[in-house]
């Protein structure tokens, strides 16, 4: 397992309201809370995909680069 080639892991951020589930789920700590919005360190992200389950409002997606 590793990165989706030409993906990026993305915040939605007009659905994001800041609970912080999917910061607690991260193996890599690569997310963090600002201004009660979920931001990635999206380089050091590995996709593994695990805190896309923890957002309550499906904030969370690794979508294409070239749709973002
Ligand atoms: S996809 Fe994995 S590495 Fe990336 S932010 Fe979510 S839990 Fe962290
Ligand atoms: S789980 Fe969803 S709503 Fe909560 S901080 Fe993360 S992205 Fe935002």
């Amino acid at each position: 397992m590793g990165r989706v080639p030409n993906h990026l892991f993305v915040v939605d951020d007009d659905k994001c309201f800041g609970c912080g589930a999917c910061i607690a789920l991260c193996p890599v700590n690569v997310l963090d809370l600002h201004n009660r919005l979920a931001v990635v360190d999206e380089k050091n992200c590995t996709h593994c995909e695990l805190c896309i389950p923890s957002c309550p409002v499906f904030a969370l997606d690794i979508l294409p680069e070239n749709s973002i």
